[in-house]
């Protein structure tokens, strides 16, 4: 096998080498039960106590209250762009969002041929280098429910607060797990698996009871949240290996100490790189003060030429996937909860030689 390198990939993204040595080992043989994880049924006691114990594991590191459902959905993220209004709110109703990216762009314009949409705050103008605090925006009093992108992991800016609202919706594809919350101020919280939890085909919504049973009588019945919440997911078959490697990280990150060790190694990471970036003008970071990222770190140099360069050069000393997304160029390193801090010093270290080099 060759060197395993610094993935700095927005997602798919690195993972737990252990996590993904067991896994590897359970497509072969699972359990002692003489078949994969891949062949097992869905409705086998083997995969059965997979699913609960991966639904546990969640609602125990993120401390899930009883009256919220846990859900494994398939479709990615992007379909709780449109599933979230199909549920929750009736022809004619409104629905408030917060756009501070390109996630949060798509989510309204999906919720724009459902709702009648209210964007209560927009940082487009300044390439959406930062989210607003609560006096940067008002919410309509009749809207049905909030919606932001906690993490906008294109851009690099992160929430640090959460408004109150009694329907907060959150996109937490790229920081759910990364640090503590309080999951009853949400109503809806999703998130892809395939940035901060596990691997692509599964995507994780909880949702507040109350709101599971609010859609239409005409949707169709894939598309309700009550049908997945009624049969525990498993109306149909459910993304069964992603559910599994998501268990497998969830294991992981109980083992390490939890959601608030995590947040405490990801603070040091992110501030590891932001002083770095802070130290010269070579480096300059793109999300403001006060919404930088601690998940997903983006930054320019001088020209494009040299970020260019740069990316490539990183690449070569195996460094990858440091380049920024092409919405904005430039530069972005994504370090979610299993990048490893060390990795970080190697890019820390990169950075100074590339200046002197260059600078
Ligand atoms: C990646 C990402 C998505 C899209 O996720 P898919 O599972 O590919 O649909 C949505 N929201 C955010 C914040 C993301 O980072």
């Amino acid at each position: 096998m060759s060197e395993r390198v610094f993935n700095f990939n927005p997602g798919p993204s690195t993972l737990p080498v252990e996590v993904l040595k067991q896994a590897a080992a359970d497509v072969v043989e699972f359990n002692h039960c003489g078949m994969g994880v891949l062949e097992v049924s869905h409705r086998s006691p083997e995969f059965m106590a997979v699913a609960e114990n991966t639904e546990a594991l969640i609602r125990e590191l993120m401390g899930v209250p009883d009256d919220y459902k846990v859900l494994f959905l398939q479709g990615g993220a992007s379909s709780q762009f449109a599933m979230v209004p199909l549920n929750l709110v009736g022809p004619g109703k409104k629905a408030t969002y917060l756009n501070t990216g390109t996630w949060a762009k798509k989510a309204i314009k999906e919720a724009k041929m459902i709702a009648d949409v209210q964007v209560a705050y927009s940082s487009e103008e300044t390439s959406f280098d930062h989210v607003p605090t609560v006096n940067d925006y008002q919410v309509d009093g009749d809207s049905e429910y909030l919606y932001l992108v906690s993490n906008n992991t294109i851009y690099g800016t992160q929430f640090p607060e959460f408004p109150g609202h009694p329907t907060l919706v959150a996109d937490m594809s790229s920081d759910i797990l990364s640090r503590t919350l309080d999951v009853s101020r949400f109503g809806i919280i999703f998130a892809g698996a395939q940035k901060n939890m596990g691997t692509a085909g599964v995507t994780v919504v909880i949702i507040r009871n109350d709101l599971i049973n609010r859609a239409p009588e005409n949707l169709p019945t894939m598309f309700r949240y009550k049908t997945h919440a009624d049969k525990g997911s498993m109306f149909n078959t459910p993304p069964c290996f992603s559910i599994h490697v998501l268990g497998l990280t969830m294991r992981w990150l109980k083992e390490r100490g939890g959601v608030a060790a995590m947040e405490a190694t990801n603070r040091k990471k992110a501030a590891v790189l932001y002083q770095a970036i802070d130290a010269t003008d070579f480096y300059r970071g793109h999300a403001r003060n006060g919404s930088r990222s601690l998940m997903n770190v983006t930054f320019n140099l001088p020209t494009p030429e040299l970020e260019a360069r740069f990316i490539k050069e990183a690449a070569a000393v195996n460094l990858k996937g440091i380049k920024g997304h092409r919405s904005i160029g430039g530069c972005r390193a994504s370090i979610y909860n299993a990048f490893p801090g060390e990795g970080i010093d190697r890019l820390v270290e990169f950075m100074a030689g590339f200046e002197k080099k260059h600078g």
